[in-house]
């Protein structure tokens, strides 16, 4: 009974997303790749352009990963981009033209958890498989009262129990099952217009199907479901932004991040934490990094303060230009020029460096 309300209310209040048009499983794929931690609206418009570019998993297993990343520029998580393209290019070798549809295959190309292998299974090819996200731990947590912490591992275990259940409820009046893909799409949409986080308000209850079954509606704790999410201290650091301008090699120093972790093999603009003194600092993060730099210790120019966050740290970055010279250690370091830099990119802190020194002549 109660999914069956859901289903009804989303064939009524279903949202135009590009990606449910004909519920090509490619589509979902880059759907659901590009909305992990990104909003609908802003991954619509990058969606759009990248189906015209690749337009199925073999066009995309052949891609170029520079143009990929390029075309993925904004989006941010970058190791999703990457990621996107290894599970396409694992997919064509193992024969595939779409991808799979079971949920336990999906899970064993690159980036495809749990969420998003359930997101392709059921709605790429309507199986009875749950997907579970933020949005969905919100509703249901509300609508049974689960006491849990919003991420835990507890609550993401208790409601992907009650989606798989309510997957296989029958209608009491034909005895079929519901549809997989309307009822995981419609926990989703609720979740996203209906059943809002308690942030900007409360949520829309008068406009729920589940408003006369919701107990968090019951007993008047809409806004206080799920319980907040228990988190790690946030640091707060001070850092140096540093764009090192070689007149001998015409461009300036980039550094390729290592190939795991945060922007995982990405150019980006040398920063290093700020002690006291530049030059101090400076010398310091030459010698950590086995760099030989003969740097112009006259040159030194601020341009700017800028603020970045990753995980559980907050840098706010002073950015500064010099001239350096001299021989780089390996291909991790390079100096690109202005034009170089249009095709690479870049993560967030370099793209804000960059945005202070538009304003200067550097080059
Ligand atoms: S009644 Fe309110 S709190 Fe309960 S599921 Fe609906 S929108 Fe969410």
């Amino acid at each position: 009974m109660i999914p069956w309300l859901l289903v009804e209310w989303f064939r009524a209040h279903a949202r135009a997303l590009p990606w449910r048009d004909g519920y090509d499983p490619y589509k979902i794929l880059v759907s659901e790749f590009m909305l992990q931690q990104t909003q609908v609206g802003t991954v619509i418009p990058y969606f759009e352009r990248w189906i015209i570019r690749w337009p199925d998993l073999r066009s995309l297993a052949a891609a170029d990963e520079t143009e990929a990343l390029k075309l993925w520029e904004g989006l941010g998580y970058y190791s999703r981009c990457r990621n996107l393209l290894k599970a396409a290019r694992a997919m064509a070798e193992a024969g595939y033209t779409s991808p799979p549809a079971p949920a336990e295959e999906l899970r064993t190309f690159p980036g495809i958890g749990a969420y998003t292998a359930g997101a392709i299974a059921s709605i790429g090819y309507n199986l009875p498989v749950p997907a579970v996200d933020g949005n969905v731990e919100r509703v249901i947590s509300r609508l049974l009262g689960i006491e849990e912490p919003s991420g835990s591992a507890a609550l993401r275990h208790r409601v992907t129990e009650a989606v798989s259940s309510m997957l296989n409820d029958r209608n009491n009046r034909s005895r079929k099952r519901i549809s997989p893909r309307e009822f995981n799409q419609a926990l989703m949409d609720l979740g996203a217009m209906v059943c809002t986080p308690s942030r900007g308000g409360v949520p829309f209850c008068g406009e729920c199907p589940w408003e006369n079954y919701c107990l968090a509606r019951k007993t008047g704790r809409e806004a206080e479901l799920p319980l907040p999410r228990q988190r790690a201290p946030i640091s707060r650091d001070e850092a140096w932004g540093v764009l090192a301008v070689s007149s001998i090699h015409k461009g300036i120093l980039l550094h390729r991040r290592p190939n795991k972790g945060l922007w995982a093999a990405m150019w980006e603009i040398p920063w290093f934490l700020r002690s006291g003194n530049f030059w101090e600092d400076f010398d310091a993060w030459c010698v950590s990094c086995g760099l030989n730099l003969s740097p112009d210790r006259n040159s030194p120019k601020e341009v700017g303060y800028t603020s970045f966050s990753f995980t559980t740290h907050h840098v706010r970055a002073q950015v500064v230009t010099c001239s350096v010279e001299g021989t780089l250690p390996d291909e991790t370091w390079r100096f690109f020029s202005l034009r170089e830099l249009d095709d690479v990119s870049l993560p967030a802190p370099s793209r804000k460096f960059l945005a202070c020194f538009e304003k200067i002549d550097i080059l």
